[in-house]
């Protein structure tokens, strides 16, 4: 077996585990392998072990890589999304985990229609306030939320999340929980369904999961440790 299999194998428990401790079903809960910086020979790893769904953060990184894999696979964009990149993007990735403001979700409606796909998105939401990363504040994603619904093309799945990183899992808990509550809080003001919550990443899933998470990111805890960082990304 693969260090990826094996590595993949400890995830799935670890994730059967915590739906166990949250009283959910293991198949509520997507494992997206985060293969950023990873070879496709190791995304083939994965394959073999069962896996199909996969992150990716750089359209230039990723195409080649998705060009190169089976087309029965499930791409996901997780990084922060480029306007000048939309068409590419959609071309390739059937989910965006990180879409951040209405003028690109407005742009991003437009380019899907161009190319008549309608890709399932994420709405990110900038849980910590921090400068440094993308999303929405909650107060402007409410504000916004009216317009958002008007942009036919884009199924707006859920709300997806980085929170302030930190050196320990139970830290990001209280961010977990404040995604799930404000997903809560807009299902009930706008009447509608946001069932899905993308958060969580190596250190934390287990956390994420117990608070809720339907999609969970996981890199390096599959693939290994990264030689280097993505710029502008999450090393
Ligand atoms: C790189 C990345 C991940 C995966 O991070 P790991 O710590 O390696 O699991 C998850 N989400 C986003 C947005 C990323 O950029």
């Amino acid at each position: 077996m693969s260090e990826v299999a094996e590595n993949l194998a400890d995830v799935s428990a670890q994730i059967a585990a915590a739906c166990r401790r949250a009283g959910r079903e293991p198949s509520s809960v997507e494992l997206i392998a985060v293969s950023k910086t990873f070879p496709v020979e190791s995304i083939r790893q994965a394959v073999v072990a069962g896996q199909l769904h996969f992150g990716e953060s750089k359209i230039q990184e990723a195409e080649p890589k998705i060009a190169a894999l089976p087309g029965a696979l499930h791409w996901h964009f997780i990084g922060r999304v480029q306007r000048n990149k939309v068409r590419k993007l959609l071309q390739n990735f059937g989910v965006i985990h990180a879409i951040d403001s209405l003028r690109l979700a407005a742009y991003a409606n437009e380019i899907a229609r161009e190319l008549g796909l309608f890709p399932k998105v994420f709405l990110q939401v900038n849980v910590g306030g921090e400068a440094s990363k993308g999303g929405f504040e909650p107060a402007i994603l409410r504000a916004e939320m009216e317009n958002l619904l008007q942009l036919d093309r884009l199924e707006i799945i859920g709300l997806m999340c980085i929170p302030p990183a930190g050196p320990d899992p139970a830290a990001a808990r209280p961010w977990f929980v404040s995604l799930r509550e404000l997903r809560d809080a807009l299902e009930s003001e706008f009447s509608l369904k946001l069932p899905s919550l993308s958060m969580g990443m190596s250190g934390d899933y287990a956390v994420a999961i117990e608070e809720g998470a339907t999609h969970v990111r996981v890199g390096s805890a599959i693939f290994g440790k990264r030689a280097y960082r993505v710029d502008g990304e999450l090393g």
